[in-house]
């Protein structure tokens, strides 16, 4: 195993990226690429007295791209969108070889990622805007709110979007006029940074964005020290860390975390057509995304025919590396995905479960390649039933009725993303009411809400805190400040005197605010 063999037939180069990172330990981690188990590179590591640093500078940059104004920055994003667009086919090699999956789902990162830069340079001033509230008492009170960046924002990214995860919360950071310093995975490191070199040649500060790497108990802490908020998208458990120590501080969070996310199939769908629309939603980069579904729960009345049309489509899927759009899923990223997959399907085969396609790892295609799976059987005794797998391994149900599957959608810790497959737009939309879920696809996956950035995302329960995305994802970034003021045209009671004549008259003022609906 050579070190750089996939490198050197890619267009870019990889040390100099790393070379962006702050860090001045001289330790390196091994990044292995996916497709081939050979070494992609050695990623320098940072330390907790480099991110200490590194904010020290992004908040001093921070002083100065905030006064620059919206229009400034509203530039600076939109020519970084364009960058992006420009240098996408580097992008989508570095996303494939980094993370191993298929271009098309490589595509969709950067699509969301330039999506993001332009909604945000577009929209932030608008958000943002100084604007008048209704004062208590109108004419003599009136009330302004404006919007200071909270200074310093911490990201800490996982490794399976890393180019369109960290713009969606990097983005409207640096929009709402703040610094980041954000933590990226090993596995991810290098998608972000050749995405953060188009951002800085689009005008961002270098030190205004710094990027670090290195363990999350160490690396991880020292971002959530350092940042006034912190965005971490991530599992449960390490959110759920993560949330505590920001809590301590009194720093603020948003936290998108795991799911185990449903599918319900309507009786009144076209199966084959119901089934074709569900696979995507399962295998994009191979289930290892946080709304990916991995349970489908089906009407008796089209169980059969969506089923057998379900597994047929995912058996058929083109499995494979290339770099270019013909294949249909990738491998999973790592040796540790490929361990908790295996995991899970074995322990339902084990238990009972009915495999329809696949449940085999693929050595022939590369060390990490594991077969899409559909489960039939799944009881709640499997690891599968509950906890999410995020690999590549779905299991279908068949329900009675919607309001069976309704209620077994909901029968989860978590609420991230649900989907209903419905012939009735109408039908699904009054459905989609009744499920506990941060986002609902009608007849998609997950794509539909998820390239929504005019709207926000998030999880319910266990699945996280806050949203990104929409004008929710960028007043995460700032602290409201509310200026009232005395228009002087009549002096609030300030003597015993005063009160027992004005009294009335306030009580007047609710009186006739409540007449007219006014809140
Ligand atoms: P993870 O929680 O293991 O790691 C996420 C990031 O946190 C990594 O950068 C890691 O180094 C860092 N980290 C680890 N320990 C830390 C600590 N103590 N303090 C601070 N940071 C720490 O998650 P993962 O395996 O990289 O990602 C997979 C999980 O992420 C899945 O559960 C998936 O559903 C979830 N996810 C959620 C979303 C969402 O938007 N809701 C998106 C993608 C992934």
């Amino acid at each position: 195993m050579s070190e750089t063999t996939i490198s050197r037939s890619l267009s870019v180069e990889f040390g100099p990226l790393t070379s962006d990172l702050t860090t001045t330990t001289g330790a390196t981690a091994t990044v292995i690429a996916p497709f081939t188990g050979e070494v992609l590179h050695e990623l320098p590591l940072s330390s907790a007295s480099d991110v200490a640093d590194a904010a020290a500078s992004a908040r001093a940059a921070a002083v100065a791209w905030r006064a620059a104004g919206h229009a400034h920055r509203r530039a600076v994003l939109l020519k970084a969108h364009d960058l992006l667009l420009e240098r996408r086919d580097d992008l989508l090699d570095i996303l494939q070889t980094e993370t191993g999956k298929t271009r098309g789902q490589a595509f969709e990162e950067v699509f969301q990622g330039a999506n993001v830069a332009r909604y945000y340079a577009v929209k932030a001033r608008g958000i943002l805007a100084r604007h008048r509230r209704r004062a208590t008492i109108p004419v003599i009170m009136q009330t302004r709110v404006s919007y200071k960046p909270k200074g310093l924002i911490g990201v800490i990214t996982p490794w399976n979007y890393p180019l369109s995860l960290s713009l969606m919360d990097v983005v409207p950071a640096l929009a709402a006029g703040n610094g980041v310093v954000q933590k990226a995975d090993n596995q991810g490191a290098l998608s972000i940074l050749a995405s953060r070199r188009a951002f800085i040649e689009a005008g961002v500060p270098a030190a205004l964005w710094a990027v670090v790497a290195g363990p999350g108990d160490e690396v991880g802490n020292a971002v959530v020290d350092a940042a006034d908020y912190v965005c971490f998208t991530g599992s449960t458990p390490t959110g759920t860390k993560v949330g505590e120590r920001a809590a301590k501080a009194l720093h603020g969070a948003s936290l998108e975390l795991g799911g185990k996310n449903p599918l319900i199939v309507l009786d009144d769908v076209v199966p084959a057509k119901a089934a074709a629309g569900a696979v995507y939603g399962c295998f994009s980069s191979m289930g290892q995304l946080c709304v990916s579904i991995e349970r489908i729960y089906v009407d008796r009345k089209v169980a059969d025919e969506f089923t057998s049309a379900f597994a047929a489509r995912v058996s058929s899927l083109a499995q494979g590396s290339a770099l270019d759009f013909s294949t249909d899923v990738g491998s999973l990223t790592s040796a540790a995905q490929l361990e908790r997959v295996t995991a899970h399907v074995d322990d339902a085969v084990a238990k009972g479960a009915t495999v329809l396609a696949g449940g085999k790892p693929r050595p022939d295609l590369g060390p990490y390649f594991y077969e899409p799976t559909v489960l039939t059987g799944v009881t709640r005794e499997m690891a599968c039933f509950a906890n999410e797998t995020f690999g590549p391994v779905v299991a279908i149900q068949v329900v009675e009725n919607e309001a069976e599957a309704v209620a077994a959608a909901n029968a989860t810790e978590f609420g991230l993303n649900a989907s209903i497959f419905s012939g009735s737009r109408r039908r699904a939309r009054a459905l989609a009411e009744q499920i506990d879920a941060g986002s609902v696809n009608i007849n998609e996956g997950y794509r539909a809400s998820f390239g929504s950035v005019d709207a926000p995302m998030g999880g319910m329960k266990h699945s996280g805190l806050g949203r990104r995305n929409g004008p929710e994802g960028l007043l995460r970034f700032v602290e409201a400040r509310t200026v009232s003021e005395s228009t002087g045209i009549l002096a609030l009671p300030r003597t015993g005197a005063q009160w027992q004549r004005l009294a009335p008259l306030m009580l007047l003022v609710l009186r006739v605010l409540k007449g007219v609906r006014r809140g």
